[in-house]
């Protein structure tokens, strides 16, 4: 069984993000770049199933331009076994993320495609659901547990009263959350072995598929500053100053 595990590479978590002077967008030039968190917790799953004997290749992914290369390498050195780059210039939203996903997995046929529940960079949660629903297959999001067996995945999911198990047939769509487990660290000499993975680009026109932007930001702008705190003595004093506010 092959594992597809989907990585974007978002502006470093640690980063404070900044808007752009002319509120175009969100300003990545000199910024730290990484692999969104929730896509390296996925890479971990899929390493994990496949050193326990359940999967024989795991593949990374990603999309954009040829920077992606960084992170797509930084997966090789975590353990994947080779990377696909789909090249383009033009900002990718998540249904055009499903689509082009869709293709590989059209190519690699794997059991399992694990992305993140989310980007952190626009927080949209839509492109694991989107590409279960265009390949009709069975999804498990939000996944804290895996456990593999069968032909079949028991999936541990966080929703919002608690915790939910349920079990799909595989191929299925997985999207990690963030207890699912703690990402390996990646060692020098597995970067320099990372170097020799197979890395094959593929043209988006080349797929078939046109990027579409289905939504348009028409500005950004940064949240008004935080006023600043107060230290209240008492439980009486907090209550008078939130009364005093129009929040009590
Ligand atoms: P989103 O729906 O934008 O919150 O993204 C959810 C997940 O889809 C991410 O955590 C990634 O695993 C995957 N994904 C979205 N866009 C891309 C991209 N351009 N390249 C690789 N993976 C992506």
């Amino acid at each position: 069984m092959k594992i597809l595990v989907a990585l974007k590479r978002v502006v470093d978590y640690n980063v404070r993000v900044r808007v752009k002077s002319d509120g175009s967008g969100v300003e990545t030039d000199g910024v730290k770049m990484s692999i969104n968190p929730f896509d390296e917790i996925a890479l971990e799953e899929a390493l994990r199933i496949k050193e326990r004997g359940q999967a024989d290749e795991v593949i990374v992914c990603s999309i954009g331009g040829s920077e992606v290369q960084q992170q797509l390498r930084t997966g090789l050195a975590m353990g994947a076994d080779r990377a696909l780059h789909v090249e383009t210039s033009s900002a990718v939203q998540p249904l055009t993320a499903a689509r082009i996903m869709l293709k590989l997995v059209e190519k690699e046929e794997p059991g399992i495609v694990f992305l993140g529940k989310q980007a952190i960079d626009d927080d949209c949660n839509q492109t694991g659901q989107m590409l279960a629903a265009l390949w009709d297959r069975p999804q498990a999001t939000f996944a804290s547990k895996v456990d593999i067996a069968d032909g079949k995945a028991t999936v541990k999911r966080e929703v919002d009263a608690g915790l939910e198990t349920i079990e799909i047939d595989l191929p299925a769509v997985m999207t990690s959350d963030l207890r699912l487990n703690e990402p390996r660290f990646v060692k020098l000499p597995d970067i320099m072995k990372a170097k020799r993975k197979p890395l094959d680009t593929l043209a988006l026109d080349d797929l078939g598929v046109e990027a579409a932007a289905e939504l348009e930001a028409v500005s950004f702008e940064p949240p008004p500053k935080r006023g600043g705190g107060k230290m209240v003595e008492s439980v009486a004093e907090l209550v008078t100053e939130l009364k005093n506010k129009g929040l009590l």
